[in-house]
């Protein structure tokens, strides 16, 4: 029997009286302690206070009642002081017999319970974030009408009155709100992105300058960045979105100055990096960005929420707690991975992972210099199903020159379209509408008049598309909110461009 309890991998023990009279060596190995330690010593020894070792033994106590098996969770203090979780089995050896000893099978549950608690932080990450995308969506709607209609009054209006003053309160408290929607879409992941071919050295090269001006003089910035670092396929501005926000906080985490540190470096990620961080495996090449301060640190508490919205731990009016799940939704969206390791008072180190390419090609930026003409001529076919903001488009649009047709749904888009005998040359598509959804119009519309241009707009792309993450690269896009410049700007690019 001896052999058989030797060869099973968990450990196990006969006690009497909760007195150890014999162990496995995986008992001794879980504990740290030497077998002959062990023998006869009263199993107090294992737990840190006498509540808990009294709540073990009534659970032995029931056994020996009558209960045919009694399990418990616990935690058992190493002989080293270290603490560790873990599952206790308890049995009678002989139960026919008035004084069996009892069976104490033992499992180290340490990682199975680490595992659980990064799983239901994923699951609770998820449900905020489908929650966060909802609201932000809808605002999106709202917040165009509201900024789009001040741009529309204000064109209207003497730029020295007071109601020109007063709009343009209203129009800069909707950008204001915009960009708080855009950071929630960021976190739920479900905003647009224009992921290229770039290099994160780049990003970092460029934003020094202002990274500096951002922390002040009394915080140290050094940036070291691995001179041969692989591209990466991610959103440029998402990437400086990053590294600002990660800046904010390290700036706010060292009130009296201290020093920052952002460094770039090639790296191999192992299976056992997966196992131990308990995320889906992707071992291989990564690009990882560390940025780490001394400031004030976080303790567990505080560790375990940072990436939720809206937690912060700031003075009302200094944090929006949307920095970090910003990041972390930004991350998720281009498939790396973060992590943050923090002591209280030590300082804190964010490192995220983004997968290598393996690719040595370097995308040159095109600089867009040209000034385009604003407005035009054209007839433009708008299928857009929230009222106030197709109304507002169509005005937008009137007012830049251009002949525009409405309609509420595809259906009716096509139907319009069989009843009109010019040419047209643009449609303006939401994505997501009821029925018909923007990417079928667009494509049944192309069938009928090949080379029709196609603008879509849309706060964020729902199932149909959020499900692939992006839309296509190669599409003309604006993003909801925007406001008239955003709009004629992009209805000049797209009906000039070549696609
Ligand atoms: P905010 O900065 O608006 O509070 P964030 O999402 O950016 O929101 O950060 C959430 C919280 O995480 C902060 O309030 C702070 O408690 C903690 N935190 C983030 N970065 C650091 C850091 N570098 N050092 C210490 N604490 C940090
Ligand atoms: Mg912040």
């Amino acid at each position: 029997l001896k052999n058989v309890f030797q060869a099973s991998p968990l450990g196990i023990t006969l006690i009497k009286n909760r007195k150890i009279v014999w162990h496995n060596d995986n008992i001794a190995r879980m504990t740290g302690y030497l077998s002959d330690e062990f023998y006869g010593k009263n199993a107090r020894i294992l737990y840190k206070s006498e509540e808990e070792f009294e709540r073990v033994g009534r659970v032995i106590k029931g056994l020996c009642q009558g209960k045919k098996r009694s399990e418990i969770e616990t935690r058992w203090v190493r002989k080293d002081g270290s603490e560790f979780d873990c599952h206790i089995r308890y049995a009678l050896l002989e139960p026919e017999k008035k004084d069996s000893l009892t069976l104490a099978i033992v499992n180290d549950i340490t990682e199975k319970k680490k595992l659980r608690a990064q799983l239901n932080q994923a699951q609770k990450m998820e449900s905020i974030g489908i929650l966060a995308g909802g609201v932000a969506h809808d605002f999106n709607n709202i917040l165009t009408t509201i900024i789009g209609t001040a741009d529309l009054i204000m064109m209207d209006l003497d730029k020295d009155t007071d109601l020109y003053q007063d709009i343009e309160d209203i129009s800069k408290a909707g950008k204001r709100a915009a960009a708080l929607t855009r950071q929630l879409l960021a976190f739920s992941r479900k905003e647009i992105i224009n992921p290229e071919v770039m290099n994160l050295n780049f990003t970092l090269t460029n934003l020094e300058k202002m990274l500096r001006r951002l922390i002040g003089e009394d915080i140290d910035l050094a940036v070291q960045c691995e001179p041969k670092l692989s591209h990466i396929k991610a959103d440029p501005g998402q990437m400086e979105q990053i590294v600002m926000n990660l800046a904010v906080n390290a700036r706010d985490a060292m009130p009296k100055g201290g020093k920052l540190t952002i460094e770039t470096m090639n790296v191999d990620l192992d299976e056992q990096y997966f196992i131990d961080h308990a995320v889906e495996n992707g071992s291989g090449k990564y690009v990882m960005m560390a940025v780490t301060d001394n400031g004030i640190g976080m303790d567990e508490e505080t560790k375990s929420r940072i990436f939720e919205p809206f937690f912060t731990t700031k003075k009302m009016g200094r944090g929006t707690g949307l920095g970090l799940s910003t990041v972390y939704g930004i991350v998720k969206q281009n498939n790396g991975h973060i992590w943050v390791y923090s002591e209280k008072n030590k300082g804190t180190t964010f490192k995220i992972y983004f997968p290598a390419l393996e690719t040595d090609t370097i995308k040159e930026k095109k600089d867009n210099d040209f000034k385009p003409e604003l407005t035009g001529t054209e007839t433009i076919l708008m299928a857009e199903d929230d009222d106030t903001l197709r109304e507002m488009a169509e005005r937008m649009l009137q007012k830049a020159g251009y002949r525009v047709i409405t309609a509420v749904t595809g259906e009716e888009a096509i139907n319009a379209v069989k009843n009109f005998n010019d040419p047209i040359d643009l449609l303006i598509t939401d994505v997501v509408m009821p029925g018909m959804n923007g990417k079928d119009l667009a494509d049944q519309m192309q069938e009928k008049i090949p080379g029709l241009k196609v603008l879509y707009m849309s706060g964020y792309t729902a199932n149909t598309i959020a499900h692939h993450g992006l839309l296509d690269k190669d599409i003309n896009f604006i993003q909801k909110p925007f406001n008239y410049d955003d709009l004629v700007h992009k209805i000049r690019e797209v009906l000039d461009g070549d696609q």
